[in-house]
């Protein structure tokens, strides 16, 4: 068994294709280094390894002389020797999983350097600062990492080693009255290496090893460890990420950025991260290590001109700095991108004026930047339109229906300071100050916005929980910069006058402070932050072109329709402008809770005898009409199902005592009455119970008048000149009898409606398919039918027996258990209800060939979901207006 892979000086054993095995970060080395880019050479581990001394905590026997022998052919291209008194090699251990996780699993560098290879090193350097500097870092490092975290020591926050050894670093720069790392000497850092094994002595009770080869796996072993961390395995939950992957290792020869004047580190993206804009975009830092960078330690430089112009940056660019290493590095990128075919984030070391590359990556960014950078590429024929569709997240576009801050509102806004740009669009919420009150205000229901320093891996719960990130530290490439892009969310970074006290839990910017749970609003797509609640607005997303480029592509591939769920004219409109092609729910029980409507509502419910519910349903038919009117008017000439009245009666009645007196004087009815017939329509089961079309069946009124209704709004409108086009729609129905039963009922009102007006007029009734009788009958159903719309929300409820309303209480355990793998209420239980849907739909289609079929219930809109009812040939799906984009993406990537 191949365990161990080389890669260096051109020649590598993988490659890209190989992924899986070396993970992303060794693969791409592997395919570098082919590519004749300057690499420097290392060596991977395969995941397999990784899974093998998870399970078994052993390493299979061929790895440590497989490894060896890389090890030789790393010492050969780099002309140095591990463990060397003369020349010593040092490496870099570092994580890399098939999926990028940035920040979650561990690092160790400088491993090599002891007692034994500390002279050898300075000899080589002649600079004795920048190796005590390194063994430092090495100490500090592998305290945490190896002999802390790697053991499931997990400490509470400021107890960890790493927390106390920069205690013992920060009190010897206040001893030395120095400010900066960088102004400590060759014997301070060397001191301060002897404080630090001191302090790991006492803290763990051994020694930090003084042994090359005990260093290097050590760290080999935490960093396997390290994916099955509390980080990693928060961050895998998030991101969907299979544990049983694992993590490749890499170990690498090291090259340093902190040699001196002439040595630097950086990070770059091919194209503007946040943006999209086709420019070279990054950072760096003159005389440091990769982790500074991405630490946000110190806030980093911009690679060149045209960014310090973007953002009035005055830090000097490394194309300024190093015009020769800028020119080199740009060529590099160019080509990388050119090879990959897509946005890359690329590591890079300058040591002493040598450009080496030590990463590239598929970058993370924003929905808005994919959106261009992929219509980007189309044009410039380096990618086709199916790897466009294909590399659209569904979140993407989520991310981009975001609101931002109201222009006019941010105009009058008081300014409290400004940050980087790291994730775009507007957020505004409350301040907190730690990961795990973001979390808890969250879950009591609060909109927050976490306020840090600088994050790190461990904040990644508490960043998901809060609307948006701002830390006074870090670059747009930070980890707080990366995270918060990788999800789409507001984040604003390296706000450097953002003093905060978590003593006090307050922070100070330009003179103003704030506490926790203060307002404040970020403007994550230029940096601002203001104090107060500002109002956010939905953006406009047919004003972008790279949008509407994106919809046009989509809409040509895509077979399925889509429609939107919507009740009133106002939804209408937004959703027929993110490409609604029709209403597939309008759920008609909404219309009469309006304050206008709700007595006469109520007086046509207690009414006892027909003539009186007549005679209420009368009053209400005219609201009825105006509001069918406004629904269709809004769509025309598309399609608008409506549905007439589903819910149970007594969902539009009081239920306190005092509520009930207060209707029955408006009603002018006994009080004790009123009560009688609340508590008759009381059930035990109302989901069960009396409802749908069993409501309409027992006062088949209700129906004639929902039906005239929209009759007459559908005359007004042609009378008007419009388009209008309804579809009745039948809820909860079992048996075709029940339909016929309302199908005479709305028939007879349209022969009254046409008589009457002397105005012919076209319509549809069709049902509502949720009840898995219905699914086994649709073949009779669908005879009488002109049309189907899967309920699947009351379908998953009757079909599971699970309690649409109850079924928190127990789901979380189905899930933590892995008796379920996810909601059936938010994905298709496709071998449950998806096979009933299946059946119903071919029996259908059967006896009837021209029969409409959609689905209108919550999975509408849910990506996994639309898939599947893609494969069944539906007509179309139905969704919340915001969700239509969403849904129209992922019919097209379901036909692809
Ligand atoms: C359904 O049951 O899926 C549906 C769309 O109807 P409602 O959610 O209104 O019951
Ligand atoms: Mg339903």
């Amino acid at each position: 068994m191949k365990y161990v892979y080389f890669f260096g000086a051109g020649k590598a054993d993988g490659s890209t294709k190989d992924t899986n095995l070396l993970g992303g970060k060794g693969a791409n080395l592997a395919e570098m280094t082919k590519m004749g880019i300057p690499v420097p050479p290392g060596l991977t581990i395969t995941t397999d390894v990784c899974n093998y001394f998870i399970d078994s905590g052993l390493y299979p026997d061929e790895l440590k002389s497989q490894t060896i022998k890389s090890l030789t052919s790393i010492e050969s291209v780099m002309k140095q020797h591990f463990d060397s008194p003369e020349n010593p090699l040092l490496v870099s251990i570092r994580s890399g999983a098939r999926k990028s996780m940035p920040g979650m699993m561990e690092t160790v560098l400088n491993v090599g350097l002891t007692k034994k290879t500390i002279p050898g090193l300075i000899k080589m350097s002649g600079d004795e600062r920048f190796v005590y500097d390194a063994y430092r870092r090495l100490i500090m490092m592998y305290a945490d990492v190896v002999m802390e975290k790697s053991l499931g020591v997990v400490p509470e926050e400021s107890d960890g080693v790493r927390e106390q050894l920069e205690l013992i670093m920060k009190q010897m720069k206040a001893d030395k009255g120095v400010l900066n790392d960088f102004d400590l000497t060759a014997q301070d850092l060397k001191l301060l290496s002897e404080k630090f094994k001191l302090k790991i002595k006492e803290l763990f009770n051994k020694e930090f090893p003084d042994d090359s080869q005990e260093q290097l796996w050590g760290a080999i072993s935490a960093v396997f460890n390290s994916w099955n961390g509390k980080r990693a395995v928060s961050y895998r939950k998030i991101e969907k990420i299979p544990g049983s992957w694992g993590t490749a290792v890499n170990v690498q020869a090291m090259v340093f950025g902190n040699m001196g004047k002439n040595s630097a580190t950086g990070v770059a993206f091919t194209r503007n991260p946040a943006t999209g804009e086709n420019v070279f975009f990054g950072e760096w830092l003159l005389n440091a290590q990769g982790e500074d960078v991405v630490a946000g330690i110190r806030t980093p430089n911009p690679i060149n001109n045209k960014m310090c112009l973007n953002d009035n940056n005055v830090l000097t660019s490394l194309e300024t700095s190093m015009p020769t290493i800028y020119t080199q590095l740009n060529i590099i990128q160019k080509k990388l991108e050119l090879h990959y075919k897509d946005m890359q984030d690329i590591e890079f070391t300058i040591q002493d004026g040598k450009l080496w590359i030590l990463q590239t990556r598929t970058g993370k960014r924003s929905g808005r930047a994919a959106i261009r950078i992929a219509v980007d590429m189309l044009n410039s024929h380096l990618i086709n339109e199916r790897d466009v569709l294909l590399r659209i997240k569904p979140t993407f576009l989520d991310e981009i229906m975001h609101p931002m801050i109201d222009q006019k509102s941010e105009k009058n806004a008081v300014l409290l300071g400004r940050g980087l740009p790291a994730g775009p669009g507007g957020a505004t919420g409350q301040i907190v100050f730690t990961a795990n009150d973001a979390e808890k205000w969250k879950e009591s229901g609060k909109n927050v916005i976490l306020v840090r320093t600088e994050t790190s891996p461990e904040d990644v719960p508490g960043m998901h929980a809060a609307e948006a990130i701002l830390t006074s530290r870090g670059g747009m490439t930070s980890h707080a910069a990366l995270v918060a892009r990788g999800w789409g969310r507001c984040c604003v970074v390296g706000c450097s006058e953002l003093n905060i006290n978590l003593n006090t839990k307050s922070l100070n910017l330009n003179n103003t402070t704030l506490k926790e749970g203060d307002w404040i609003t970020l403007n994550g797509t230029t940096g601002k932050i203001y104090t107060g609640k500002l109002p956010l607005r939905d953006i406009n997303l047919n004003d972008s072109p790279y949008f509407i480029n994106l919809m046009d592509l989509i809409d040509k591939h895509r077979q399925l329709g889509v429609r939107t769920n919507a009740d009133s004219p106002k939804d209408a409109r937004v959703a027929r402008n993110f490409g609604a092609q029709g209403i597939g729910l309008c759920r008609t029980e909404h219309m009469f809770f309006h304050p206008d409507r709700i007595l006469t509502m109520q007086e046509m419910i207690v009414a006892e005898k027909k003539d009186d519910r007549i005679a209420a349903l009368n009053k209400l038919l005219p609201f009825q009409q105006k509001d069918f009117y406004g629904i269709l008017r809004a769509m025309e000439p598309h399609p608008v199902t409506i549905r007439l009245l589903d819910p149970p009666l007594h969902e539009f009645l009081p239920s306190d005592d005092k509520q009930i007196e207060n209707i029955a004087s408006s009603l002018n009815i006994p009080t004790v009455r009123l009560k009688k017939r609340v508590q008759s329509l009381h059930e035990s089961n109302p989901m069960l119970g009396h409802r749908g079309c069993r409501l309409a069946i027992a006062y088949p009124e209700i129906t004639s008048m929902q039906a005239r209704a929209i009759f007459l709004a559908t005359v007004q409108l042609l009378k008007e000149g419009f388009n209008p086009n309804p579809e009745i729609m039948v809820p909860l129905v079992g048996s075709v009898n029940e339909f016929v039963h309302q199908k005479i009922l709305i028939t007879k009102a349209a022969k009254a409606v046409k008589k009457e007006t002397t105005t012919e007029f076209n319509f549809l009734v069709g049902t509502m398919i949720e009840l898995p009788r219905a699914c086994l009958t649709a073949g009779l159903i669908a005879m009488e039918a002109d049309f189907f719309s899967f309920g699947t929300n009351d379908l998953t409820q009757t079909t599971f027996g699970f309690s649409r309303d109850d079924v928190s209480g127990f789901l979380p355990t189905y899930l933590a258990d892995n008796l379920l793998n996810k909601d059936p209420f938010q994905s298709i239980d496709r071998e449950g209800v998806g096979e009933l849907v299946k059946i119903a739909v071919s029996r259908a289609r059967n006896t009837n060939k021209s029969i409409k079929i959609g689905i209108c219930g919550e999975h509408g809109g849910d990506p996994d979901s639309i898939a599947f009812f893609n494969t069944l040939n539906l007509n179309y799906v139905s969704c919340s207006p915001y969700r239509v984009p969403i849904a129209r993406l992922a019919a097209a990537q379901s036909t692809l």
